[in-house]
């Protein structure tokens, strides 16, 4: 086979005009620019309508950014020392006349500009004692104007201070991207998209919107750019992350668990303290399909606070063990998972199953008996922190991993979990109580299946959310104060951000001595639990507050997850303008667990940012998690949602998975089409396609290792 020639835009962007080994290494150093397609591949971010003059009797103070035409009617050197600037005059078609002004450059503009001659004016409107005037303003010579026969509207690039002092500033750069598209031609950049979905999606060509995103001539011709680069994009996107799926299914053979046993049966038929809800089920028969089919389940959970999602956990895991296999279950906490570990070891009580637990506090004679019983297969199910996927951990018949609070663990450490057991992968299933928006599932789990409990337990009041400011503290305190009377207890929230550790502590501290003085003893008895206790110590504090011997708890965010008190009713969070919205969402749900009607009072500052008001009006407006997820990524947009960073899924060039959902929805549909007719991309007219995917893909590592 012949070697694939090397294309120009593989080429180092030291091959460019104006383009020296300084400016390269520059590009490379500030943006990650190495290679001609890497530049070509770097979208502007916005910008600048050079398509409409301004009359310059028009121009108002505000007017902003402007362009006007003229003949330069004046110029002259005014002022002397550090007061000395060049002085112009532009007449436009009206006889309107505008003052242009610049105190840098003065001699060398002095020489260039020329008057009487025709020029467009581009710079921000300034007004000095009512007079309107542009310092500095871009000038061009009509009759050179070269830039107008191929773009009207100026393209603004992400830069730095550093690029812009070397001479890639706005200016510099478009100078650069003309250089690019004086090098290569349409042949450089094939279509990949398959004619049929071009003309179905009436979508633009590749080269001729990427040659439009840089240099529009209008606007009409950008939006197709656009709307076409968009759907690329999201389109390339979905259909690898179908592909890996579907892949996944074909290849990666897993366990068969093909019975339901008696250990399942006497717990369901026995043991169950409830009637499970009807998501439950549902979950679970699609569990169970997945579990029996011998492919590798990787499955994301999905539900509320509260919705239930450990029992489905626990009676995976029972499946698993009746099968003959190991189970564990991964927690991001001590606590959260000691509180697993306890309420499944009750659970299961008389069914003859093993249940141990391991974190880091389990130490010397203790870890290494638990490790000898894990290793020779008596310990059926494991349920711990981190410290499961530690390499000196051997499970012999690991079938089954669950990881609760998905949003903790990072790729790598799930990757790791993979590593576990032989001759498959145990089959995974990761729990996520922070609902994650359709939007971002499709982008970031792309490739897992979901499922999703939409349902809570009976009997559940939707917890009552106010909203206070400081001032209002003891109001807080009454109502606080009324719940203790009827013997229901409170947690008191302080943020805690590790940047500022020292000083979140002294605010908890100050807390905890405000709440003693309110709260005197012996009537009331408060716990303090926060991330700088020994975990032997936050944990009596914890049990302490479960077993209600103590009736407040004022704690740090290490109580978000998890921990559950059906009989605390209140939560307070105090500055709650500092805490994220997917935490105040999992605050809330700490409360609401019984009976009773409970409460969640937001606290904040009387001063707020725009965002911090939004983040407090969504709460106590909605307890839907689906809801308050979409509000968060709206807020923050998408690179900032939890645990999706180190996904790299998310680095887009053009499309943005919040704004462009309609784009997105549709581009998963026809993926999903494509990908059901042929999967591998072999038909004729799928051929470009498939190489395109290869080709793109290879690049970005760990694409396999996403769950
Ligand atoms: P999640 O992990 O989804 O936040 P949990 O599994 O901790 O929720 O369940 C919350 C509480 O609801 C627990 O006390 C649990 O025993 C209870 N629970 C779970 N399923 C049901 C059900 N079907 N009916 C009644 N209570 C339930
Ligand atoms: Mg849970």
């Amino acid at each position: 086979m012949m070697p694939a020639a090397v294309s120009v835009l593989d080429q180092s962007v030291a091959y460019l005009k104006g383009v020296g080994p300084a400016k390269a290494e520059l590009l490379a150093k500030e943006l990650a620019i190495f290679s001609i397609g890497d530049l070509l591949y770097h979208y502007p971010f916005r910008y600048v309508d050079r398509t409409q003059f301004h009359r310059i009797s028009d121009l108002m103070p505000d007017s902003g950014q402007v362009q006007v035409k003229g003949t330069l009617r004046h110029l002259s050197v005014k002022g002397d020392g550090r007061k000395k600037r060049l002085v112009g005059r532009l007449r436009d078609e009206d006889g309107a006349a505008l003052e242009l002004v610049w105190f840098t450059g003065v001699t060398y503009l002095e020489k260039v500009l020329n008057v009487g001659v025709e020029y467009v004016a581009f710079g921000k409107i300034q007004e000095f004692g009512g007079r309107l005037s542009i310092s500095h303003p871009d000038m061009e010579d009509v009759s050179k104007r070269e830039l107008s026969v191929q773009s009207s509207f100026d393209p603004v690039y992400a830069s730095t201070e550093k690029l812009n002092r070397k001479g890639l500033d706005a200016k510099g750069r478009r100078k650069l991207i003309k250089a690019v598209f004086e090098k290569i031609s349409a042949r450089d950049l094939p279509e990949m998209l398959p004619d049929y979905i071009l003309q179905k999606m009436k979508l633009a060509g590749h080269a001729a919107s990427v040659r439009a995103i840089h240099l529009p001539r209008n606007q009409a011709e950008l939006n197709a750019a656009r709307k076409r680069l968009k759907f690329e994009e999201l389109f390339l996107l979905q259909l690898r992350l179908l592909q890996l799926k579907v892949g996944r299914k074909g290849n990666v053979k897993g366990f068969a668990f093909e019975k339901i046993g008696p250990i399942f049966n006497r717990f369901y038929e026995e043991k169950i303290p409830f009637e499970l809800t009807g998501a439950q089920k549902r979950v679970l028969r699609e569990i169970r399909r997945d579990l029996g089919l011998g492919v590798q389940m990787n499955r994301l959970l999905q539900g509320d606070v509260g919705s239930g999602k450990t029992m489905v956990g626990l009676m995976s895991m029972l499946m698993a063990i009746d099968n003959g296999y190991q189970a564990c279950m991964m927690a991001p906490t001590e606590i959260l998972a000691y509180q697993h570990f306890e309420s499944i070891t009750e659970y299961v009580e008389g069914l003859g199953v093993n249940v141990e637990f391991l974190s880091g506090s389990v130490k010397g004679k203790a870890r290494r008996q638990l490790l000898e019983r894990l290793a020779a297969g008596e310990i059926q199910i494991l349920i711990g922190t981190h410290a499961l996927i530690e390499p000196w951990v051997e499970f012999p018949k690991l079938g089954l991993v669950i990881i609760d609070e998905q949003h903790r663990f990072g790729v790598k450490q799930r990757a790791k979990l993979w590593k576990k057991s032989e001759p498959f992968p145990p089959h995974v299933l990761v729990m996520t109580a922070t609902p994650i928006p359709r939007t971002l599932a499709m982008t970031t789990y792309g490739d897992l299946d979901v499922s999703v409990i939409d349902e809570l337990p009976p009997g559940r009041k939707p917890v009552t959310t106010v909203h206070f400011t400081e001032h209002r503290r003891e109001r807080v305190f009454g109502m606080i104060r009324e719940e203790l009377a009827k013997g229901r207890q409170a947690y008191v929230v302080y943020p805690l951000i590790e940047e500022n550790e020292e000083l979140d502590l002294l605010a908890l501290e100050q807390g905890y001595e405000e709440m003693l003085h309110k709260f005197p003893q012996p009537e009331h008895q408060i716990s303090i639990v926060h991330g700088k206790m020994k975990p032997a110590d936050k944990d009596f504090e914890m049990q302490r507050f479960k077993r209600g011997e103590t009736n407040i708890m004022v704690a740090t965010t290490v109580i978000e997850v998890g921990v559950n008190v059906p009989n605390a009713t209140v939560m307070v969070i105090v500055h709650t303008e500092r805490f994220g919205l997917s935490q105040l969402h999992q605050l809330r749900g700490r409360v609401g667990r019984g009976a009773d009607q409970s409460f969640c009072i937001l606290l904040s500052s009387v001063k707020l940012s725009a965002d911090g008001r939004q983040r407090i009006k969504t709460m106590v407006d909605t307890t839907d998690g689906f809801k308050i997820a979409e509000a968060d990524l709206r807020l923050r947009g998408p690179g900032m949602i939890d645990g999706t960073q180190q996904s790299g899924l998310l680095q887009m060039k053009i499309a943005d998975v919040v704004k462009d959902q309609e784009i997105l929805r549709v581009a998963r549909e026809i993926a999903t089409r494509v990908i059901e007719d042929d999967p591998q991309l072999q038909k004729p007219h799928h051929q470009i396609l498939g190489a395109h995917l290869r080709k793109h893909f290879q690049a970005i590592k760990g694409w396999g290792l996403i769950s």
